[in-house]
């Protein structure tokens, strides 16, 4: 019998389309793999199974009434926990926001609404977005579906392993420095960080916003151009959000690369990459020559400051954000008090955990007075600096290839006590983030162990078509799905 959880949403739509099967049998059939897979996997804060149950019932009401005909209504969602849902616990993976009920909906929330996509749960992660494995969760370790000891990346590893088990079949998550694309390659799945500006982060709980964006967790790459199609665009609550003509991602896919010109910056290939990811990432360059693209090597010389500008911009802004937690007007309260100053002492020192508190103590060094020149006006000069070689990059070359991660994914336990070394493993997607362009990671082969390596393609600011095109005709060439499975 079919696996209906198998199913691409594109899939998935077809057949409601033909009537082969109804919203409530697709949502049940999610409902029956989270109750399966999830004590296993540990991708979920918070089930809303129920909730998505009598939705599905609704749904397919009206579907047959003719009251709805979006083309996505009734396929089911799976949201990290960083992201707004009114009347829904959004607690970012951390104590601080335990019981914090959402009196809102984020911008991509009311979006899915509108096309009547039914909400599964929210999903785990480092919290407050800040690790790149989701073992800095407060509430639970989420376990990579490809291998229970290993870690599924982070900060969306929720979200990742969600769509890596079936559980949900595609999923939103954050992207401040690889969140989404280190994940998705851990997980073997599609991640896909959106140019910044081209998705509203009004209601996504900001880390650090010169960075931050919400994107898609796929199955594969026509999954994320339908994703990305019903989060993009323009909102007013979201003043870096840009206001330009909508696009349908899909039209994009042509599996055409004929002429495409790829560059590859060597220092993503030197020290501290893992051979085989090197191999597997060679075996793909080749097919790209042999599909008819045009590939050089080049040397982006500033990557090498990429990993400390963006530790010192992210945990600046991340300082500065996380003020607002102070047990007074949001989230935890430290029960005992004597004065207000011990009230907002004991309450963030209770309330957030070992990594945060690390980040927000950095930030605000990296700004107080006697340092402020040294180091955060210095990354901030850098930044531009990286800006600026990208900018030279993309006059020559329509797509930058690099690995998504050096390594595949690590051992639980492996790196979590050494933030150093955990800071490390963000070395290929950081740069991504601090240039503000569009990066998808998609899974391009596997170690002789059998775990998932990722490929990253970085793109020209809002050319989001290009790198999703060159994903595709990779995919339709490797059929990585076809042969390989969590
Ligand atoms: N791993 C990176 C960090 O810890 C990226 C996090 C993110 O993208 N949210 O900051």
């Amino acid at each position: 019998m079919m696996d209906i959880t198998e199913l691409t949403v594109h899939e998935l739509q077809e057949k409601l389309k033909n009537k082969e099967l109804t919203v409530t049998e697709i949502t049940e059939s999610y409902v029956n793999k989270i109750n399966e897979k999830e004590k296993d996997v540990g991708a979920f804060i918070t089930t809303l199974t129920d909730e998505a149950i009598s939705k599905s019932k609704e749904i397919q009401e009206k579907i047959e009434k003719g009251e709805i005909t979006g083309e996505l209504a009734g396929i089911p969602i799976g949201i990290k926990d960083n992201i707004c849902i009114k009347d829904t616990k959004t607690t970012c993976a951390s104590k601080m926001l335990e019981n914090f009920v959402s009196p809102y909906n984020a911008t991509v929330i009311e979006k899915l609404k509108e096309e009547n996509l039914i909400n599964l749960g929210k999903l785990n992660m480092d919290e407050f977005a800040m690790g790149g494995s989701t073992e800095y969760s407060y509430f639970k370790k989420t376990k990579n579906p490809w291998n229970l000891n290993k870690v599924p990346g982070g900060s969306s590893g929720g979200s990742a392993a969600a769509v890596a088990s079936n559980m949900v079949p595609w999923a939103l998550g954050s992207d401040t420095g690889g969140s989404i694309r280190q994940p998705a390659s851990f997980c073997g799945v599609v991640g896909l960080k959106p140019t910044y500006g081209l998705v509203s982060r009004y209601g996504l709980v900001a880390f650090a916003s010169s960075l931050d964006q919400i994107g898609p967790i796929t199955k594969d790459v026509t999954d994320s151009a339908m994703l990305l199609n019903l989060i993009a665009g323009h909102d007013e609550k979201d003043t870096t959000s840009e206001d330009m003509p909508k696009k349908d991602y899909t039209k994009a896919l042509k599996n055409d690369v004929r002429g495409l010109k790829i560059g590859i910056p060597k220092e993503f290939f030197g020290e501290g990459i893992n051979e085989e990811v090197k191999q597997v990432l060679e075996n793909t360059i080749q097919e790209y020559k042999n599909l008819g693209a045009e590939v050089e090597e080049f040397s982006l010389d500033v990557a090498q400051y990429s990993l400390a500008t963006y530790y010192i911009i992210a945990c600046a802004e991340a300082s500065s954000n996380l003020g607002r937690f102070d047990g007074i007007r949001y989230g935890y309260r430290t029960p005992e008090f004597k004065n207000l100053k011990e009230l907002y002492k004991k309450s963030r020192s209770e309330g957030f955990g070992e990594e945060v508190k690390r980040r927000i103590i950095l930030g605000t060094y990296v700004l107080s007075s006697g340092y402020y020149d040294a180091y955060y006006k210095k990354a901030q000069q850098v930044r531009t600096l990286v800006m600026n070689e990208f900018n030279k990059a993309f006059e020559k070359y329509d797509v930058i290839l690099t690995p998504t991660s050096p390594t595949v994914a690590f051992d639980i336990g492996s790196k979590s006590d050494n933030p150093l070394e955990m800071y490390l493993a963000d070395i290929c997607t950081v740069s991504v983030n601090i240039a503000g362009l569009p990066g998808i990671s998609i899974p391009v082969g596997v170690d002789k162990k059998g775990m998932p390596i990722g490929m990253q393609l970085i793109g020209n600011k809002f050319q989001e078509e290009t790198i999703l095109n060159a994903a595709y005709t990779m995919e339709q060439k490797i059929k990585f799905r076809e042969n390989h499975k969590a």
